[in-house]
Protein backbone atom coordinates (compact mmCIF):
# COMPACT_ATOMS: atom_id res chain seq x y z
CA UNK A 1 0.00 0.00 0.00
CA UNK A 2 1.27 3.74 -0.98
CA UNK A 3 2.30 5.44 2.26
CA UNK A 4 -0.13 8.37 3.10
CA UNK A 5 1.48 12.07 2.13
CA UNK A 6 2.02 14.74 5.13
CA UNK A 7 0.18 17.90 4.65
CA UNK A 8 1.76 20.95 6.61
CA UNK A 9 -1.33 23.38 6.34
CA UNK A 10 -0.13 27.05 7.98
CA UNK A 11 -1.25 30.35 8.04
CA UNK A 12 -1.52 33.25 10.54
CA UNK A 13 -3.78 32.99 13.23
CA UNK A 14 -7.23 33.16 12.19
CA UNK A 15 -7.15 32.90 8.73
CA UNK A 16 -9.73 30.76 8.28
CA UNK A 17 -7.49 27.18 8.52
CA UNK A 18 -9.94 25.25 10.15
CA UNK A 19 -12.97 26.05 8.42
CA UNK A 20 -11.26 25.32 5.22
CA UNK A 21 -9.71 21.57 7.07
CA UNK A 22 -13.16 21.04 8.56
CA UNK A 23 -14.92 20.94 5.12
CA UNK A 24 -12.08 18.85 3.42
CA UNK A 25 -12.00 16.41 6.22
CA UNK A 26 -15.23 15.28 4.61
CA UNK A 27 -14.15 14.72 1.07
CA UNK A 28 -13.48 10.91 1.87
CA UNK A 29 -10.96 10.74 -1.78
CA UNK A 30 -8.67 12.85 0.36
CA UNK A 31 -8.03 10.37 3.23
CA UNK A 32 -7.29 13.19 5.50
CA UNK A 33 -6.76 12.94 9.19
CA UNK A 34 -5.83 15.67 11.73
CA UNK A 35 -2.70 15.33 13.74
CA UNK A 36 -3.31 16.50 17.07
CA UNK A 37 -0.78 18.57 18.50
CA UNK A 38 0.38 19.24 22.23
CA UNK A 39 0.43 22.29 23.52
CA UNK A 40 1.65 24.33 26.90
CA UNK A 41 -1.51 27.07 26.06
CA UNK A 42 -4.94 26.62 28.17
CA UNK A 43 -7.38 25.64 26.42
CA UNK A 44 -10.32 28.45 24.80
CA UNK A 45 -13.30 28.13 25.87
CA UNK A 46 -14.92 24.93 24.12
CA UNK A 47 -11.86 23.19 23.12
CA UNK A 48 -11.25 19.57 24.12
CA UNK A 49 -8.52 17.74 25.21
CA UNK A 50 -7.51 15.11 23.37
CA UNK A 51 -9.44 16.91 19.92
CA UNK A 52 -8.25 19.85 19.56
CA UNK A 53 -5.16 20.00 21.36
CA UNK A 54 -3.52 17.87 24.08
CA UNK A 55 -3.05 20.32 26.55
CA UNK A 56 -0.06 19.47 28.96
CA UNK A 57 2.53 21.13 31.53
CA UNK A 58 6.15 22.79 30.21
CA UNK A 59 7.63 19.80 32.01
CA UNK A 60 5.67 17.47 30.33
CA UNK A 61 6.28 19.24 26.96
CA UNK A 62 10.01 19.73 27.70
CA UNK A 63 10.11 15.85 28.12
CA UNK A 64 8.35 14.61 25.51
CA UNK A 65 11.41 16.97 23.51
CA UNK A 66 13.89 14.84 25.40
CA UNK A 67 12.27 11.53 24.89
CA UNK A 68 12.31 12.48 20.40
CA UNK A 69 8.27 12.22 20.49
CA UNK A 70 7.46 15.52 18.99
CA UNK A 71 7.80 14.95 14.91
CA UNK A 72 8.77 19.22 14.90
CA UNK A 73 8.14 21.98 17.63
CA UNK A 74 8.21 25.60 18.12
CA UNK A 75 7.99 28.48 21.07
CA UNK A 76 5.27 30.45 19.42
CA UNK A 77 3.37 33.76 21.49
CA UNK A 78 4.93 32.10 24.86
CA UNK A 79 3.74 28.72 24.36
CA UNK A 80 5.13 25.13 23.08
CA UNK A 81 3.27 23.45 20.03
CA UNK A 82 4.60 20.15 18.85
CA UNK A 83 3.66 17.01 16.91
CA UNK A 84 3.65 13.66 18.41
CA UNK A 85 5.39 11.41 16.50
CA UNK A 86 3.83 7.79 16.57
CA UNK A 87 -0.08 9.16 15.64
CA UNK A 88 1.62 10.58 12.28
CA UNK A 89 3.71 7.80 11.56
CA UNK A 90 1.06 5.38 12.41
CA UNK A 91 -1.75 6.98 9.79
CA UNK A 92 1.35 6.97 7.05
CA UNK A 93 1.98 4.07 6.80
CA UNK A 94 -2.35 2.52 6.86
CA UNK A 95 -2.31 5.02 3.88
CA UNK A 96 -3.67 8.00 5.10
CA UNK A 97 -3.05 11.66 4.65
CA UNK A 98 -2.19 13.18 8.16
CA UNK A 99 -2.66 17.17 7.91
CA UNK A 100 -0.29 19.37 10.43
CA UNK A 101 -1.85 22.29 10.80
CA UNK A 102 1.35 23.85 12.14
CA UNK A 103 3.12 27.61 12.68
CA UNK A 104 6.06 28.75 9.97
CA UNK A 105 9.02 27.64 12.19
CA UNK A 106 7.61 24.07 12.28
CA UNK A 107 6.55 23.78 8.81
CA UNK A 108 10.45 24.62 8.20
CA UNK A 109 11.61 21.88 10.06
CA UNK A 110 8.72 19.40 8.14
CA UNK A 111 9.83 21.14 4.66
CA UNK A 112 13.54 20.64 5.45
CA UNK A 113 13.65 17.24 7.12
CA UNK A 114 10.57 15.00 5.80
CA UNK A 115 9.99 12.82 2.32
CA UNK A 116 6.54 13.07 0.43
CA UNK A 117 5.21 15.99 1.84
CA UNK A 118 2.82 18.69 0.58
CA UNK A 119 3.14 22.26 1.83
CA UNK A 120 0.52 24.71 1.92
CA UNK A 121 0.19 28.43 3.19
CA UNK A 122 -3.15 30.18 3.38
CA UNK A 123 -3.17 33.75 3.15
CA UNK A 124 -5.88 36.40 4.09
CA UNK A 125 -7.04 39.09 2.04
CA UNK A 126 -5.23 41.85 3.39
CA UNK A 127 -3.33 42.16 6.86
CA UNK A 128 -6.02 45.03 7.70
CA UNK A 129 -8.90 42.25 7.70
CA UNK A 130 -6.80 39.47 9.50
CA UNK A 131 -6.52 41.87 12.36
CA UNK A 132 -10.20 42.80 12.85
CA UNK A 133 -10.20 38.77 13.18
CA UNK A 134 -8.25 38.17 15.30
CA UNK A 135 -9.18 40.99 17.65
CA UNK A 136 -12.14 40.22 17.39
CA UNK A 137 -12.09 36.11 18.16
CA UNK A 138 -13.50 35.76 21.57
CA UNK A 139 -10.23 34.16 22.96
CA UNK A 140 -10.34 35.04 26.28
CA UNK A 141 -6.93 35.79 26.05
CA UNK A 142 -5.01 39.51 27.28
CA UNK A 143 -4.80 42.65 24.94
CA UNK A 144 -0.79 41.65 25.15
CA UNK A 145 -1.01 38.45 23.86
CA UNK A 146 -3.78 39.08 20.93
CA UNK A 147 -1.14 42.18 20.05
CA UNK A 148 1.76 39.68 19.82
CA UNK A 149 -0.64 37.06 17.57
CA UNK A 150 -1.56 40.41 14.92
CA UNK A 151 2.83 40.84 14.98
CA UNK A 152 2.91 37.35 14.35
CA UNK A 153 0.58 36.98 11.96
CA UNK A 154 2.23 39.69 10.02
CA UNK A 155 5.94 37.89 10.57
CA UNK A 156 4.37 34.62 8.99
CA UNK A 157 3.48 36.26 5.77
CA UNK A 158 6.78 37.20 5.23
CA UNK A 159 7.97 33.41 5.34
CA UNK A 160 5.36 32.19 2.95
CA UNK A 161 8.06 31.45 0.00
CA UNK A 162 9.32 27.71 1.33
CA UNK A 163 5.40 26.21 0.74
CA UNK A 164 4.86 24.80 -2.41
CA UNK A 165 1.21 26.81 -2.77
CA UNK A 166 0.12 29.87 -1.26
CA UNK A 167 -3.76 29.96 -1.60
CA UNK A 168 -5.74 33.18 -0.68
CA UNK A 169 -8.89 33.10 1.63
CA UNK A 170 -10.65 35.98 -0.05
CA UNK A 171 -13.76 33.74 -0.50
CA UNK A 172 -14.06 30.61 1.63
CA UNK A 173 -15.74 28.51 -0.72
CA UNK A 174 -13.27 29.17 -3.63
CA UNK A 175 -10.53 28.78 -0.94
CA UNK A 176 -12.13 25.25 0.16
CA UNK A 177 -11.85 24.19 -3.48
CA UNK A 178 -8.45 25.40 -4.31
CA UNK A 179 -6.79 23.43 -1.59
CA UNK A 180 -9.03 20.17 -2.49
CA UNK A 181 -8.11 20.58 -6.08
CA UNK A 182 -4.07 20.37 -4.53
CA UNK A 183 -4.20 17.46 -2.67
CA UNK A 184 -6.08 15.86 -5.28
CA UNK A 185 -3.55 16.51 -7.62
CA UNK A 186 -0.32 15.56 -5.10
CA UNK A 187 -2.37 12.51 -3.72
CA UNK A 188 -3.15 10.81 -7.46
CA UNK A 189 0.51 11.57 -8.51
P1 LIG B 1 -3.43 28.54 18.47
O1 LIG B 1 -2.91 28.97 19.81
O2 LIG B 1 -4.10 29.69 17.74
O3 LIG B 1 -4.27 27.30 18.53
O4 LIG B 1 -2.16 28.14 17.59
C1 LIG B 1 -1.12 29.04 17.38
C2 LIG B 1 -0.29 28.61 16.19
O5 LIG B 1 0.39 27.39 16.49
C3 LIG B 1 -1.13 28.34 14.93
O6 LIG B 1 -0.45 28.90 13.82
C4 LIG B 1 -1.13 26.84 14.84
O7 LIG B 1 -1.27 26.38 13.52
C5 LIG B 1 0.23 26.51 15.40
N1 LIG B 1 0.37 25.12 15.85
C6 LIG B 1 -0.58 24.29 16.33
N2 LIG B 1 -0.07 23.09 16.60
C7 LIG B 1 1.25 23.14 16.27
C8 LIG B 1 2.32 22.19 16.30
O8 LIG B 1 2.17 21.03 16.67
N3 LIG B 1 3.53 22.62 15.88
C9 LIG B 1 3.75 23.90 15.45
N4 LIG B 1 4.99 24.21 15.05
N5 LIG B 1 2.76 24.81 15.40
C10 LIG B 1 1.53 24.44 15.80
Amino acid sequence: MKKGLLIVFSGPSGVGKGTILRELQKDERLKLVYSVSMTTRKPREGEVDGVNYFFVTKKRFKEAIKNNELLEYAEYVKNYYGTPRFFVEEQREKGNNVVLEIEVQGAKQIIEREKDIVSIFITPPSLEELEARIRGRKSGETDEIVEMRVNQAREELRNTSMYDHVICNDDLAKAIEDVRAVLLEEIEK
